[in-house]
């Protein structure tokens, strides 16, 4: 395998994997068995060291107090946000204050505390490696991941000592990894279910275009569900509470369940068998298809309706579905395929594995960035609407979810209070009408507003979502001119001074980083030259002696050669080069431009670039 130099990364709640473009095409990282999933499990020991990946997932069984697995359910979230998941969770999860108001979750195994980002980025190091340590990378996540999700994902991509070029929601991945960018148009539905988390997107693909149009789904379904469902049947049988904090029972059940699952798959009936000498335990149970359908059913049942709901709000009908892609390990099961076929009508994609083609999806689109296909441009949405508070606790909403971003909304407020000579804004999440049931996502304050009578001063606040997702709130006075302005940081979660401090800690990474840092940004520089150099040439090159065009040439070619390999200073001659030899070319357009000028044009009207 050659070494990709970028990668696209699906960082999954069970497994995760890279893959990377050759030829045109995304390849999926695989080890010497030709296994690409690394399962998304980190084991510690009393040592200190760390185990990542089927080694991790097989000690769980032995010592599950040290190994930590589903650690993308703790991204960005606090400890409110997960009542619903801590039984089922055999580590400890703690929540710690570093300031007022900002909460940080940390894992604590053996006596030390590790954040989820810390975590990831520790999978993450692990899939890196495998791949010839590349610097940068897209990473994936679930359309229904918020901000804070987000901002934590990208976290750990930088703590792993990655450049993270762009974080790309699973569906619009999986749906560029099928091609359907190839076609002119239709609309797509993507059905993900995986181990932890489900979602349904519709995309629409006009001339090479994405766009999701809406997205739906849960992020505490998928199928481990199906795993517990088994668990909680033999439970029953062994007369064995499986929420009962037993982690070694607990962890041999799932392991079971599990493979009971995977089984049922391909065959009719399936035997679960549970042996623990240790214990007197011996268990032997035979599950049939149907009975695990029966088990099923009422999850399927809730996906698909968050699939109706996905249609609503996109305002479409089921026969406005011109292809179905299926996402996701669970997506395996006959039953699911069956389900998904019914509800649409039609039969869902697929020939690649599904997997798989998240991870292949993030290369299609780290090649597109980095300037392969330069000319697609992907589209996104907001997942939760954004709003601000007005008087009585109350939202007013902004952007709606679902807005196609980039996106951007103005809306004029005003002072409840004579002479008033500032206002608070308080910047929120979600889809709940009252502050108290939405996510703040941050305040400030306008200030300096000249004292005037009340509801005379105009407040225009505008919110901004830019197409890489990052949101900026301007507030503007617009008598006095006065503005103040906030790029939105979720209020929990890391600082960047503590993913900063996370990133130098690792010196090797620091030192690895700058030189990479210093390469990306030169490869750049360079790219662009030479694009600029090859315009310039195809219209001036007739003008130009032989002599010079071949040095041209030439040094166009080396800065090609020594964009596509990774010799810092080996591209910085390079580019030093071509600097030179086009000198006379710049010089012969700007003596074009000049000529122009003293005809009577204007310099604005003439660009050089279309002489
Ligand atoms: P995620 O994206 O959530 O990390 P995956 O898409 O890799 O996960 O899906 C993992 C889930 O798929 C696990 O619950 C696993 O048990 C399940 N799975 C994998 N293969 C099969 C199969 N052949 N039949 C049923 N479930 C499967
Ligand atoms: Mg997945």
């Amino acid at each position: 395998m050659s070494t990709p130099h970028v990668v696209g990364i699906d960082l999954g709640t069970t497994f995760s994997l890279a893959a990377y473009m050759e030829h045109g095409r995304p390849v999926v990282v695989r080890d010497e068995n030709g296994v690409a999933l690394v399962p998304s499990v980190i084991s510690f020991f009393d040592d200190g060291s760390v185990l990542v990946g089927s080694e991790a997932r097989k000690r769980a069984l032995s010592d599950p107090e040290h190994t930590v697995f589903s650690i993308k359910r703790l991204m960005g979230r606090t400890l409110a946000d997960l009542q619903k998941e801590l039984p089922l969770i055999p580590y400890q999860v703690v929540e710690r204050d570093p300031e007022p108001g900002r909460k940080v979750l940390h894992v604590k195994i053996a006596g030390h505390e590790h954040t989820p980002e810390e975590l990831s980025a520790l999978i993450l190091q692990e899939v890196r490696r495998r791949a010839g340590n590349p610097s940068r990378a897209v990473i994936t996540v679930p359309a229904y991941f918020d901000d804070s999700q987000r901002q934590a994902t990208r976290d750990a991509g930088r703590i792993a000592g990655l450049d993270v070029l762009r974080i790309v929601n699973e569906p619009t991945a999986a749906a560029l990894a099928y091609g359907l960018d190839r076609r002119r148009t239709g609309t797509i539905a993507v059905y993900d279910l995986g181990g932890g988390t489900f979602d349904c997107s519709l995309l629409s693909i006009k001339d090479g275009v994405f766009k999701v149009l809406s997205t739906n789904g849960d992020t505490l379904l998928g199928g481990d569900d199906f795993d517990r469902a088994l668990m909680s049947l033999v439970a029953r049988d062994l007369r064995a509470d499986p929420a009962r904090r037993d982690p070694e029972l607990l962890q041999h059940l799932r392991d079971q369940a599990e493979r009971t699952k995977i089984k049922l798959s391909d065959a009719e009936s399936a035997e679960f068998a549970l042996d623990l000498p240790g214990r007197n335990l011996s268990y032997r149970r035979t599950v049939t298809r149907a009975e695990f359908e029966e088990l099923l059913k009422p999850f399927i049942d809730r996906t698909l309706e968050r699939c109706r709901s996905a249609l609503r709000d996109a305002e479409l009908k089921m026969k406005d579905i011109d292809e179905v892609v299926l996402v996701g390990g669970s997506t395996r099961i006959p039953y699911v395929r069956r389900r998904v076929e019914e509800l649409f009508g039609r039969k869902p994609h697929t020939e690649l594995n599904p997997d798989e083609v998240v991870a292949m999806g993030a290369a299609v689109q780290a090649d597109i960035l980095i300037g392969g296909r330069r000319h697609m441009l992907l589209l996104d949405v907001v997942p939760l609407s954004l709003g601000i508070e007005t008087l009585g606790g109350a939202v007013s909403k902004l952007i709606y979810r679902n807005s196609t971003i980039p996106a951007r909304a103005t809306e004029r407020f005003t002072t409840y209070v004579d002479g008033q000579t500032g206002v608070d804004i308080n910047i929120y999440q979600g889809e709940r009408e009252l502050t108290k049931d939405c996510r703040s996502l941050g305040r400030f304050r306008l200030s300096g507003i000249p004292p005037m009578p009340a509801g005379l001063a105009q407040i225009d606040v505008t919110f901004l979502v830019d197409a890489n997702g990052l949101f900026t709130v301007t507030a503007k006075e617009q008598r006095s001119g006065q503005e103040a302005k906030v790029t939105v940081q979720p209020s929990h979660g890391m600082t960047d001074d503590e993913v900063e401090r996370l990133v130098l800690e690792s010196i090797e990474h620091a030192r690895a980083d700058f030189s990479a840092r210093r390469l990306i940004e030169l490869r750049n520089k360079a790219d662009a030259e030479v694009r600029h150099t090859e315009k310039a040439l195809a219209t001036q090159a007739a003008n130009l002696p032989a002599e010079q065009r071949q040095r041209v040439e030439a040094a166009v070619t080396r800065t090609r050669q020594a964009i596509a390999g990774d010799d810092v200073d080996r591209l910085q001659e390079a580019v030093d080069e071509l600097a030179s030899a086009t000198a006379p070319l710049a010089e012969m357009m700007m003596n074009a431009v000049v000529r122009a000028t003293l005809e009577g044009k204007k310099m604005e009207e003439v660009n050089p670039e279309k002489l």
